[in-house]
């Protein structure tokens, strides 16, 4: 739309209403208010913290994985297993390809690595922050920082008025609501979203943690800290049955366990431990069948008859683990001269190789969660434009939304998807939204 178009119809509003008012300066809110904004709206953000953006410097541990470089849309949604039937026609209108554009455009190029994971080419999420600062800024949305939105006032079906913890009340045609989840809540995202919209009677999936690491008491697991083995198989087991089985890179940390491998299956692991105990099993060969590790190893000894085990074992195992796996009391080999070692203990260590097992205890929770799972569940979100089912005039954004997905970008490019297609919507139906219509008209 034309600027001067815009401006004249800006002439004709009621100066104290905002064609759109968003609540949280997040990704998803700043996507939303800069694109309404864009096309012509009169835009509010409301933002609780000082400075916004806080969670977006965090991501991808500051370098920003700011989305995945998976074009088709249709593998894209592969992702997000629950929803991906009920966002097929919301990414289509901004997929993974729009948001390279997006950036590119704004002078930030992106590079893409290992999982398709795409970053700035700076590698800096700063400049992403900052592109979306001038994205807002440039088209006039108005920020107040350091405001908290305690309620939305709500009228015949329809959302009428923010107030905030202030008492301050503003008023618009269209609301957003980009509060985030609860994930690392020292961000601002302390959960609000969820409060404000159940009292307008959405439903809440109670928040968990998501893709969030996993802890455990085992003392030998926090010795490991700082190792990182790849092509590992971890089972988790419940009841004597393996419930949830990974393949790829583990690592240890001075409370349990973490890496992407992970962090991705963190969600099924919260679930058995609703219902239990759960047992981590490390499988340290999983393409190697036991009688073929045996022989490895006997070989090993055999050529090694004079030496002690612990010298021996790190022919085929990593040192740290070696010395952990020696010295369970089970196997108590540490000390001991290879040609010591009789045929039982030796298939026994074969065994632990296979199956080294530790007690899952829980997560690090909300305050080192990526994600949360939970909030506001697909079925009642109108997907066309991302309003509410039963505030239609109420957009519903970003982490709010109860949408499993993985590590790896998905969850910043929900945000601006979602942002997008909200902002669109917002800065579309101006004419029919807005007293500024008969301005227009005239
Ligand atoms: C450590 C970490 C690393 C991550 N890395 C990645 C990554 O590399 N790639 C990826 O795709 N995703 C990553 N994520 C996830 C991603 O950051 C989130 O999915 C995303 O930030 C969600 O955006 P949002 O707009 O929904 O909300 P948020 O970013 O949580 O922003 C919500 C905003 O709303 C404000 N707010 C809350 N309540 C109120 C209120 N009552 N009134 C006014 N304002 C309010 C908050 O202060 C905050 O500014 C990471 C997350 C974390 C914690």
């Amino acid at each position: 739309m034309p600027r001067g178009c815009a401006t004249m119809r800006l002439m004709g509003r009621d100066k104290s209403k905002y064609d759109l008012i968003v609540i949280g300066a997040g990704p998803s809110g700043m996507m939303a208010a800069g694109r309404a904004a864009d096309l012509g709206a009169r835009v509010l953000i409301l933002e609780k913290k000082k400075r916004y953006g806080k969670k977006l410097l965090l991501t991808g541990g500051g370098r920003c994985n700011i989305t995945n470089a998976e074009f088709d849309v249709r593998a894209f949604l592969e992702h997000f297993p629950e929803s991906k039937q009920f966002l097929y026609s919301t990414f289509s209108k901004f997929s993974a390809k729009d948001t390279f554009t997006f950036f590119e455009k704004k002078g930030l190029p992106l590079v893409v690595e290992g999982r398709k994971r795409a970053f700035p080419e700076t590698q800096n999420a700063e400049d992403v922050l900052r592109v979306m600062r001038e994205y807002i800024n440039k088209n006039g949305v108005e920020v107040k920082t350091g405001v908290r939105v305690a309620s939305l006032e709500a009228k015949d079906g329809k959302v009428m008025s923010v107030k905030t913890s202030k008492d301050a009340e503003y008023f618009a045609d269209n609301f957003a609501i980009a509060t985030g989840g609860l994930a690392a809540p020292e961000t601002g995202s302390t959960g609000d979203g969820f409060n404000m919209l159940e009292k307008l009677g959405h439903t809440i999936v109670p928040p968990t943690p998501n893709i969030v690491p996993l802890t455990t008491d085992e003392s030998w697991v926090h010795n490991l800290s700082g190792l990182t083995l790849s092509f590992m198989t971890i089972r988790f087991i419940q009841k004597g049955k393996a419930k949830v089985k990974k393949t790829g890179k583990i690592l240890f940390t001075h409370f349990g366990v973490s890496g992407p491998l992970i962090l991705n299956a963190a969600r099924e692991v919260v679930k058995l431990l609703e219902k239990g105990k759960v047992t981590a099993s490390i499988d340290m060969f999983p393409d190697t069948q036991e009688n073929e590790l045996d022989r490895r190893i006997l070989n090993l000894f055999d050529k090694n008859k004079n030496k002690l085990v612990r010298n021996v074992l790190p022919g085929v195992l990593h040192e740290a683990l070696s010395e952990v796996v020696l010295k369970f009391p089970y196997i108590n080999l540490f000390d001991r001269e290879v040609n010591s070692v009789t045929k039982e203990e030796r298939k026994r260590l074969v065994k632990k190789i296979k199956n080294l097992t530790f007690e899952i205890t829980g997560t690090l929770g909300f305050d080192k969660a990526v994600i949360t799972d939970g909030g506001v569940p697909p079925e009642e979100v109108n997907f066309k434009n991302m309003s509410s089912k039963i505030y239609p005039n109420l957009y519903l954004l970003g982490d709010i939304l109860n949408t499993n997905r993985p590590s790896g970008g998905f969850s910043l490019q929900l945000c601006w998807t979602t942002g997008w297609v909200a902002g669109t919507d917002a800065g579309t139906h101006l004419e029919t939204k807005s007293p500024s219509g008969i301005m227009e008209q005239i």
